[in-house]
């Protein structure tokens, strides 16, 4: 049995943010807050009130990991070119994105140059970024952070990170490591004694140079994929 079945958004357990934010790991989330983006634009059309107006069209994404800092990106290029064609009426400049970051810098993990220059870069692009900024609450259409500012946003994009599923039958203190991804050895095998192996994000194959597993990126899911094929084909005689 080889499971592969990936990671999950990390919600924290927090109800509200299930509710109230949109993900960003399957197709079907990013469908959604794509349609509800250009019905609240269609919506933003009729309302006069500014305040609801800003409820309707600001944008919050919240983690300032890569696909925060993509997204980020993204919707200030949309607002630039996309709204000044298709939607003329509405005022883009009124149009605020913003990208709150628990930790002080972008990015953290890769180089603390790679973060200082996307910081500067999305401010160029009139992202407010925001640093050091924990969201620690997410009613119906605002956020709150842990210092008490409020920002009103009827879209929370929540991009904290992810973890894996608890797979039943599987021990958490014996078979799972940080982020709950199942411990491997180096032939991608959960225990010695079994035929039972794990890859790609939900596998964490801990090793000098990587003590929490592989990245959760594309390329170790393929890798491990090969090389495990490779290896079952192997203890069958191939
Ligand atoms: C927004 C975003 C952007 C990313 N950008 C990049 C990038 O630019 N470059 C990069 O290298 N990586 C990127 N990644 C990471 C990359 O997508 C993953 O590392 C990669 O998909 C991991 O492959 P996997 O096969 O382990 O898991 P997945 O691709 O997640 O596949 C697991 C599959 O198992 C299915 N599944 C789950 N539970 C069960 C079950 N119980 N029964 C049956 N099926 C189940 C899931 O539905 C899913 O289809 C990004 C991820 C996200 C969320």
């Amino acid at each position: 049995m080889v499971i592969a079945t990936g990671a999950v958004t990390n919600l924290f357990g927090n109800s509200e943010i299930e509710k109230h934010a949109f993900g960003l790991k399957t197709v079907g989330e990013f469908l959604d807050l794509r349609n509800h983006i250009f019905t609240d634009f269609e919506k933003a059309l009729q309302t006069v009130n500014y305040d609801d107006r800003q409820a309707l069209i600001d944008i919050v994404i919240v983690g300032g990991g890569p696909t925060g800092v993509e997204m980020a990106g993204a919707l200030a290029e949309m607002r630039k070119y996309i709204i000044p064609k298709d939607y003329r009426e509405l005022n883009h400049q009124e149009v605020d994105i913003y990208l709150i970051q628990g930790g002080g810098n972008l990015l953290q993990g890769m180089d603390d140059s790679l973060g200082d220059a996307f910081v500067e870069y999305l401010r160029k692009m009139d992202v407010k970024v925001l640093l050091n900024a924990r969201v620690d609450q997410i009613p119906e259409d605002h956020v709150v952070t842990a210092d008490g500012q409020k920002i009103v946003a009827g879209k929370v994009v929540w991009t904290v990170g992810v973890t894996c599923e608890i797979a039943e039958g599987f021990e958490r203190e014996k078979f799972y490591g940080r982020g709950n991804r199942l411990r491997v050895n180096a032939f991608n095998q959960l225990t010695e004694d079994n035929f039972i192996f794990a890859l790609g994000d939900a596998a964490m194959m801990e090793s000098e140079n990587m003590q929490y597993g592989h990245p959760q990126v594309t390329q170790p899911a393929i890798q491990q994929a090969k090389n495990l094929a490779r290896n079952l084909r192997k203890s069958q005689g191939d």
